[in-house]
């Protein structure tokens, strides 16, 4: 792609960096913030384009840890595969790096599939990584092994995701687990990436029993596998926030929600406000949305009765939620779904409004929260509450 370097100034923003500090002018050049500060002027003799921030807030582009970029499902047959994600519905809802996964099937999708998603993504402006792997183990690798897959290829950042406790899972003994983790995690030193095991976890009566007994009697952290779906159902909700207050991150999805069909899930916003009541630290809570995945509805016999595709933009939603209705503050909001998710799968550069760091940026209205513009990599994506940039085979 032909690089060419510009400025781009936003002046007068509240911006919470995720902490909040106040109003700021800040500077970018190309795709890196290179100065912010209350009394910062925009270069002079150097073509700089001005955005006038008062009004709204500037957070750190949200940062999606799960989400199905070539697709999911298929738990109702072949006609329920969910549909490949535009670049436009990642940016629209504030997402500028996504992490991608396979899902329940990873033998009519291939993690090669997945890598060439995430470097076409990237090519049209946003950050895009991967998790080898698919819900069973041994889990399918591009190279025959996670611990190559990590170490070897550059968007590869962990393993996932996994299914445990699920009807869907490969019902892999506790041994195989801690294998996979092992992998993933002795990978992630050899290359300095997290080598982080992004776990499904299902509805099924063990829940967690089998990631407490391994960081029980085995050297790995707690913090080298993220489970997610954590509030799909009140028990495995109740068994995370033990987790997490015993050193273990919890990632919860927005897309499983009791609107969307999941009655028994806690919603998402309400799950964070609770966690914190509970004492579970701020740093160890995430959120990602299952964007993309399918959201398969099962009767008590675990027969498929229907399908539905999770949004990104649940996130978003669940986010203002966060600020509006639980009344929790803009920067421990904000903080789930950015620096929290940044400091779990060491993005060094991303998560956090700073000199150096990649200019992902979302710009919202300060009194409705609603999202008017995003940067990612420096890049205008949304402006004015509408794309501006589209994905190659997007017609609009
Ligand atoms: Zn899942």
């Amino acid at each position: 792609m032909k690089a060419t370097l510009f400025f781009t100034f936003i002046k007068d923003v509240h911006v919470y960096a995720p902490e909040d500090l106040g109003r700021q002018n800040i500077l970018f050049l190309d795709n890196k913030i290179i100065a912010m500060g209350s009394a910062l002027t925009p270069p002079t003799n150097l073509s700089t384009e001005i955005i006038d921030g008062s009004g709204k807030i500037l957070v750190p582009g949200f940062i999606d840890s799960h989400v199905h970029l070539i697709g999911g499902g298929g738990e109702g047959g072949f006609a329920t595969r969910t549909p490949e994600v535009n670049l436009s519905s990642i940016t629209t809802s504030g997402v500028t790096t996504v992490v991608g996964c396979l899902g329940t099937d990873g033998v009519t999708r291939h993690v090669e599939s997945l890598l060439a998603k995430a470097r076409g993504l990237e090519d049209e402006g946003i950050t895009a990584y991967i998790y080898t792997g698919s819900y069973e183990i041994p889990t399918p690798t591009i190279t025959g092994s996670v611990r190559k897959d990590i170490i070897l290829i550059d968007k590869v950042i962990g393993a996932g995701e996994i299914a445990l406790s699920d009807h869907r899972s490969s019902q892999s003994a506790r041994s195989e687990y801690r294998s996979l983790i092992a992998e993933a995690r002795v990978g992630g030193m050899l290359s300095g990436k997290a080598g982080i095991v992004d776990m499904h976890v299902g509805d099924g009566k063990d829940g967690l029993k089998y990631l407490s007994i391994i960081a029980a009697k085995s050297e790995l952290p707690k913090r080298q596998v993220l489970p997610t779906h954590i509030n799909r159902n009140e028990a495995l909700f109740l068994e995370g926030i033990a987790w997490a207050k015993a050193g273990g991150v919890i990632d919860i999805t927005s897309g499983v929600r009791p609107k969307e069909g999941s009655s028994k899930a806690v919603k998402p916003s309400t799950a964070v406000k609770r966690a914190l009541e509970e004492g579970v630290p701020l740093d160890a809570i995430t959120m990602s949305s299952d964007g993309n995945g399918s959201v398969p509805r099962f009767d008590e016999k675990g027969i498929t009765i229907g399908v539905g595709v999770a949004t990104q933009k649940s996130m978003l939603e669940e986010v203002i939620d966060m600020i509006v209705e639980e009344k929790i503050s803009i920067t421990s909001a904000v903080s789930i779904v950015t620096k929290n998710v940044a400091d779990i799968l060491k993005l060094h550069t991303k998560g956090r409004i700073k000199e150096g760091m990649d200019a992902d940026l979302l710009m919202l209205d300060e009194q409705t929260f609603e999202l008017t513009d995003v940067f990612a990599r420096g890049k205008h994506m949304v402006k004015d509450k509408k794309p501006i940039v589209f994905g190659t085979f997007e017609h609009n």
